[in-house]
């Protein structure tokens, strides 16, 4: 029975990947350039994209999808801080996949959005296998999570493109070896950009919106926009 349930992962696996395409296609084709924010439940995310939308909203348009298990509280602090915000609830699934980011970009106008921040369920694991057609991916880890996160989940750090250290504040009260997590980081993802921050002191933020900017500013500018 193990062997007939092989092919049918692989199929809904394949069928993913083609509508994260699609998905993709839709993004570049109205000029979104798009984030998709990974973590464990509690790394702040939801803070980030906060800290992210208030600064950045003078020279970009925002919008952020938020992928929850249940409630609306995410996409509630992304409108506030001054995004257009769509919640998806996934009604008990434990990552975002293609098909339900396809429905959000339904409901949004994608010519006003300059960059759209999808904020995936807190779960280091399973959202890394599910290609939504987002840019770039963001691991957003934390101090208080404990250094050894590369370690344990080495495929949710080898597959994204930046990575982001919240709560760089609380150092002095937890043990945590920045070295030896950024090591095991680097031999997973050599080279990957790393932003060590804290969302609620504000330290670092500056060179995490650059990247922000940039990578935004990048995308339009190769697309003649
Ligand atoms: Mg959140
Ligand atoms: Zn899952």
């Amino acid at each position: 029975m193990i062997n007939e349930r092989v092919p049918v992962v692989e199929r809904i696996l394949g069928a993913n990947e083609r509508l994260a395409a699609d998905n993709r296609a839709r993004l570049d084709e109205a000029g979104v350039f798009s984030l998709n924010f990974l973590a464990s439940p509690g790394a702040g995310k939801t803070s980030l994209v906060e800290q992210t939308v208030s600064r950045l909203a003078g020279q970009l348009r925002l919008a952020v999808i938020d992928g929850d298990i249940a409630t609306s509280l995410d996409a509630d602090r992304a409108a506030a801080a001054g995004a257009t915000a769509v919640q998806i609830n996934t009604g008990g699934d434990c990552h975002l996949d293609a098909v339900m980011l396809q429905g959000a970009l339904d409901v949004l106008d994608l010519s006003a959005i300059d960059l759209l921040i999808v904020e995936n369920v807190g779960n280091l694991v399973c959202p890394a296998n599910f290609a939504l057609g987002t840019h770039r991916s963001v691991l957003v880890a934390s101090v208080p999570e404990g250094d050894d996160k590369p370690y344990k989940y080495p495929g949710a750090y080898r597959g994204v493109d930046a990575l982001v250290i919240n709560k760089v504040d609380l150092l002095p009260y937890v043990d945590f070896d920045m070295e030896y997590f950024q090591r095991g980081a680097a031999a997973l993802n050599p080279g990957l950009a790393t932003f060590p921050l804290s969302c609620r002191t504000g330290e670092g933020l500056d060179q995490w919106l650059e990247w922000v900017t940039n990578m935004t500013r990048h995308f339009k500018t190769t697309r003649g926009m």
